[in-house]
């Protein structure tokens, strides 16, 4: 057992190692953005999106790390409940790197721009503080200290305080026509970013707290034991019943806080954005300048809009019954192109339909699956480029209906291939933005086939393209 314990040691502090390295590359990185941003330095800015992939890696790495550890120290079973914190704590940190990448890209859209004497400042101030608060995360991760995790959520006030200060300069600066609306604009979501890297950081001490308060003395796991299994003959040596117990509890706990935080952000930027662009547009005279700002009032308003339908059509997902209906495949093929047309209309993209046996049929509701098969070929419009094509090929496999939409876009990393139905993540934050996504469409997608019995399963090469499928089990030809 001692061996067993010490290799697990050694497997942990790999893993911990490699969280410490993300953890400074990060706040290495904001530094670095910072400065190229307010010194207008698109190239460094270049050259940091694309370093970009060394958090990647390491990310990479501490997961196969975890997922290795948790198939070999079985047991052991105690203590892998680190194991489990190594794995959000990661998610955070490589989120953490897409901010970085995503504030670089900004630094390279803000070319020409000029912050003042007071915006330097306090966006560099925002950046020390985001560092401060990654440097310290990681470092409570390691000591598992809890008070110290604690102390995270003061760090992020002070975030917040600096955060809300730059908004209402960068505002009366605009009032004053000393900044112009686009840079505003801009500014203001940089702001926003770095907001979110506190967010994260915050997320890590939060978790790394409820992993500690989390640990239960030994006599006390017996106890849960016996009173699970109602009797005194299970020796629970490991704990291993007890601890998975507590651990659904809680991770049903965090993914519910999760959800709250991150609706609560996704509305915020949108919402951010129209109070700002109305207040310029409130002061600016020139016809043009006024036209631009109502079309991205437009915009923005539209996409709380989207957010709200799609958080709305999850609820519904989750809380009513799906009816068992027979419906036609070809027919749910047809309702799910005609919805996409405009879209791929608008996107110069084609869509080919490849070969629909009539006779299928499948059972559920026909809402729900003209919904999914729509987001899927949206999302292939979307990501594709204009005058491509994409197909969508209906077969019969296995008992099983497949509903495979293909594109030649720009395909999705395989790091990234299972996340991409987790409620708002997006590869590309800001393709996702530009052509309107809301982050929920493949989560509901991924709902559908569940509540039909089916699956949705994706196949990606970066550059590319992407292949998603569909599956959905036959009722067979409807006799009458
Ligand atoms: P979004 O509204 O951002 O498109 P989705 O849930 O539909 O949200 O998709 C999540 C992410 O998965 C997208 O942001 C995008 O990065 C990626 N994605 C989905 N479909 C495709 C596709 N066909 N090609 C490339 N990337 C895709």
């Amino acid at each position: 057992m001692t061996e067993i314990r010490s290799q697990l040691d050694d497997r942990l502090s790999v893993i911990e190692n490699k969280l410490l390295e993300m953890a400074e590359l990060v706040s290495v990185r904001v530094g670095d953005v910072t400065s190229a941003m307010l010194e207008g330095d698109v190239a460094a800015a270049d050259i940091l999106v694309r370093a970009d992939d060394d958090i990647d890696l390491l990310s990479l790495q501490v997961e196969e790390g975890c997922i290795d550890t948790l198939v070999r120290e079985q047991p052991v079973a105690r203590d892998l409940r680190f194991v489990v914190a190594a794995m959000h704590i990661n998610t955070d940190m490589e989120r953490s790197g897409d901010l970085v990448s995503n504030i670089a890209k900004a630094v390279g859209r803000l070319q020409g721009a000029h912050p003042d004497d007071h915006v330097r400042d306090l966006v560099a101030r925002m950046s020390a503080q985001a560092q401060v608060l990654m440097r310290r995360a990681a470092e409570s991760f390691r000591s598992r200290d809890a008070e110290l995790a604690a102390s995270i959520d003061e760090l992020d006030d002070v975030l917040d305080e600096l955060h809300y200060r730059y908004i209402q300069h960068v505002i009366a600066d605009a009032r004053r026509g000393e900044l112009d609306p686009q840079q505003s604009l801009q500014l203001a979501l940089v702001g926003r970013f770095y907001e979110r890297i506190g967010d994260h950081a915050e997320n890590i001490g939060e978790r790394v707290r409820y992993i500690i308060d989390g640990w239960l003395p030994e006599a006390q796991a017996a106890e849960r034991a016996r009173a699970r299994l109602g009797s005194d003959e299970f020796r629970p040596t490991r704990g291993l019943a007890v601890i998975d117990s507590v651990a659904e509890e809680r991770r049903v706990d965090a993914i519910r806080r999760d959800f709250v935080a991150n609706v609560s952000h996704e509305l915020k930027t949108p919402v951010g954005a129209i109070s700002l662009l109305a207040e310029t547009l409130a002061s600016e005279r020139d016809e043009t300048d006024r036209e631009r700002l109502t079309d991205m009032l437009q915009r923005e308003a539209k996409r709380v809009g989207d957010i709200i339908d799609d958080l709305l059509e999850l609820t519904r997902l989750e809380e009513t019954e799906t009816a068992t209906k027979k419906i036609d495949v070809d027919d749910i093929v047809r309702r799910a192109v005609d919805k996409a047309r405009g879209l791929a209309d608008a996107h110069r993209v084609e869509i080919a339909v490849v070969g629909v046996p009539s006779d299928l049929v499948v059972r559920g509701e026909r809402r729900q699956i003209v919904r999914a098969l729509t987001n899927l070929i949206d999302n292939a419009v979307r990501y594709s480029d204009p005058d491509s094509q994409i197909s969508l090929t209906v077969d019969a496999i296995d008992g099983a209906v497949t509903l495979t939409v293909r594109d030649t876009g720009v395909g999705i990393p395989r790091t990234e291939l299972e996340r991409v139905f987790e409620r708002f993540y997006r590869v590309d934050r800001a393709r996702s933005r530009e052509t309107g996504g809301t982050g929920l469409g493949l989560a509901i997608v991924r709902h559908v086939a569940q509540n039909h019995g089916g699956k949705v399963l994706v196949e990606s090469k970066p550059g590319e393209g992407s292949s998603f499928v569909l599956q959905l089990p036959i009722v067979g030809a409807d006799p009458s």
